[in-house]
């Protein structure tokens, strides 16, 4: 009986955890963060940050099929092997494939498409006339975009997990970004949209 509860919570872990492994993991890997500078400091706003948000919300798109895999042996495990592991991990990797399928539409997805039009309104807006200063450059902090020159606030919008490997280590990191789902720690700074509202 207290075997089948283990390995139940221990299928629940693999079917939680597989389907995350494509933002978790493979962006924190290689040389994929060259051009950044390391986790947690302050993102430039350029193509690479715009690119890298796209990427990170083709990784969240795949954990769709990331998640077939622990539904796969957890269908198989339940029909030839242990009741408790494959229930848990169908179950968990289950409630991944449907959360991503509706999250397909974008919605409550850390990275949508909305975030990297605002950023590319953002750097378009600091090489324009209308640029908040002469050295206007944006970039992502924790609560906010803001221009490094003046610290006027350009986005008001708290940054997500943006794949850099983090600065409190991988297993504290994960953990972190587990219970997150990506989704920022820190609430928006309050001001208005690519603006000037504190001026
Ligand atoms: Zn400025």
């Amino acid at each position: 009986m207290w075997t089948e509860i283990i390995l139940f919570f221990c299928g629940a872990l693999i079917g939680h955890l597989v389907p995350r492994i494509t933002w978790l993991v493979l962006p924190r890997i290689g040389a994929w963060n060259q051009q950044f500078p390391p986790h947690p400091e302050p993102i430039v706003i350029d193509e690479y940050l715009i690119q890298r948000v796209l990427n990170m919300r083709s990784f969240n798109r795949l954990s769709i099929v990331f998640a077939l895999i622990p539904l796969g042996f957890g269908l198989a495990s339940l029909a030839y092997g242990s009741l408790g592991l494959g229930l848990g991990m169908w179950m968990t990797s289950c409630w991944t494939l449907l959360a991503r399928v509706v999250g397909l539409l974008d919605k409550g997805s850390p990275w949508d498409i909305e975030m990297a039009q605002e950023l590319q309104l953002v750097r378009n807006s600091s090489m324009s006339e209308d640029r908040c200063c002469n050295s206007a450059r944006p970039v992502w902090q924790v609560m906010a975009v803001r221009c490094s020159a003046c610290n006027e606030i350009l986005l008001s919008r708290a940054r997500p997990d943006l794949g850099r490997p983090r600065s409190d280590g991988f297993v504290k990191g994960s953990f972190r970004l587990i219970l997150s789902e990506g989704h920022p720690l820190a609430r928006s700074a309050s001001a208005e949209h690519v603006g000037k509202a504190l001026k």
